[in-house]
């Protein structure tokens, strides 16, 4: 294990690269029996409690492991995106031929983490990995930096998320910095979201942006000098002046600039030019420093192609080849829920996680891009949904309504136990109450949508988190089973 970047770091406690201790050992011992058991006793994916229990034999045992991988961990965080991020990432790294520990069910809190490291580790050797690639919730990352050594950690972007969830963005802005002054990690930056590009200036950074989409593509609007109309306000670090753009792409993401001093977006070091967003895919040139390669993502949807740049700036940090990079895009097959693209009685499904305004925006976005797309929207209240709905309000349905009102046939199907809110939504959005199909129960109104559907249709299915779960058994049940089935 001769890493020359790791061996002489002093602010981690674990030097002994390599080499378990016996308490580690027994850590990984203990957890992964208890795993077996939570499977054998059909109690679920166990996500957490193997961590927990890992963490009271050793507490030290996430540093532990993490400090074996070869080339150091990599990190994904940010408010959208983290998952198809962290998966296009693994994908670009298995393309270039390495090896890693991904914790990719996607629990991502310490605990999380841990379990899955400790579940891929092996009790005599640990983690024989080259990397270990971590999707990290926002607020657990300057708790996992405190115990692991953390490479690079790359920022997706920064979204209000469901109001009850964490306060302030500031605060999850802060939080995200500390984590990575904590060991003065690489940070990979995406530039075109002021409250991100801002962040961290006295380390190493590296920038992605995307610099001009073809005309005509959807929610792409390109002013000079407005601000933007967004709920995310972005201020100026140098002078606290609210910036203002001469191109949006959506939300507070775009091209924008101080209007009091000279502070602007940084220039990307890894650029995505001539993109043509689809709705089911979409291509761009990505340059990498001098390089340019013609990239197809087989995902819809511009915020997927910040999620494809996030990837390859990381892996480009690496020294991974643009060809790795480019291949590693196209190979992308998609996660659990997210653009995850199946086929359900010989009829093709698209199932998007939505969960907060900024995400449910440009999912909506990729379905009126379809030219002629059926809906369901479901919606739970849920703890893990977040438990107010309110952020449904924030979300744009608008473009959805005017959509479906073109087409006389055209309907929604809303779901969930927040199915008659979303139904108030949709009217409130400008749709006709007699194209709302409310079917409160997720079997049904999915029978009553694939029934509707016309054929070369395609249906959407954007539900939150725990309707997922429930899609999820059903449609397994229906021979269809999903990714993470
Ligand atoms: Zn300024």
């Amino acid at each position: 294990m001769g890493d020359t970047n790791t061996t002489n770091d002093t602010s981690n406690p674990i030097i002994n690269q390599g080499k378990l201790s016996l308490r580690d050992r027994s850590a990984v011992f203990a957890a992964q029996a208890a795993s077996t058991l939570i499977k054998k006793m059909g109690l679920g994916l166990g996500s957490n409690l193997p961590g927990r229990i890992a963490r009271k034999v050793s507490p030290g045992v996430l540093g532990a492991l993490a400090a074996q991988s070869e080339k150091g961990v990599l990190a994904v965080t940010g408010t959208n995106g983290k998952s198809t991020t962290s998966g296009i990432l693994s994908s670009i790294l298995r393309t270039a031929g390495f090896t890693f520990a991904h914790n990719k069910q996607g629990a991502n809190l310490v605990t999380g983490i841990t379990a899955s490291l400790v579940q891929t580790a092996s009790i005599i050797d640990g983690i024989k990995a080259d990397y270990c690639l971590f999707e990290i919730d926002e607020a657990a990352l300057p708790l996992v930096a405190r115990e692991a050594h953390i490479k690079c950690v790359v920022v997706t972007n920064l979204f209000r998320d469901q109001l009850d969830r964490f306060g302030e963005l500031d605060t999850t802005s802060k939080l995200i910095a500390k984590g990575i002054m904590q060991d003065k990690s690489h940070a990979v930056l995406n530039a075109d979201d002021p409250n991100v590009a801002q962040m961290v200036p006295d380390v190493e950074r590296l920038f992605y942006g995307i610099e001009q989409v073809e005309s005509g593509a959807a929610s792409v609007c390109q002013v000079k000098g407005e601000k933007a109309d967004s709920t995310e306000l972005a201020y100026c670090r140098n002078c606290q002046t609210e910036v203002v753009y001469d191109r949006i792409f959506y939300g507070q993401i775009g091209h924008w600039r101080c209007p009091a001093c000279d502070h602007h977006r940084p220039t990307p070091q890894v650029r995505a030019f001539e993109v043509a967003a689809g709705p089911l895919s979409s291509r761009f040139k990505l340059a990498l420093g001098d390089r340019v390669e013609d990239c197809y993502l087989p995902l819809p949807g511009l915020f997927n192609v910040y999620n494809a740049l996030a990837a390859a700036a990381c892996a480009y940090s690496q020294g991974v080849s643009p060809e790795a990079i480019r291949s590693g895009i196209k190979e992308y097959t998609t996660l659990f829920g997210r653009s995850e693209k199946m086929t359900v009685e010989g009829k093709p499904v698209v199932v998007q996680l939505i969960k907060n305004p900024a995400g449910a925006t440009q999912a909506v976005a990729s379905c009126v891009a379809d030219s002629n797309p059926g809906i369901l929207i479901a919606i739970n209240d849920n703890l893990a949904d977040g438990r107010d709905v309110s952020w449904l309000w924030d979300a744009d349905f608008e473009q959805l309504a005017t959509k479906l009102s073109l087409d006389a046939d055209a309907k929604v199907t809303v779901s969930g136990q927040r199915a008659e809110d979303m139904a108030i939504r949709m009217k409130y959005a400008g749709l006709a109450a007699d194209r709302i199909i409310v079917q409160p129960r997720l079997p049904q109104a999915l029978r009553s949508a694939l029934d509707n559907l016309a054929p070369g249709q395609t249906l959407w299915i954007l539900p939150t988190y725990t309707n997922l779960l429930d899609l999820q058994k059903i449609m397994k049940t229906m021979g269809a089973p999903m990714s993470g089935t």
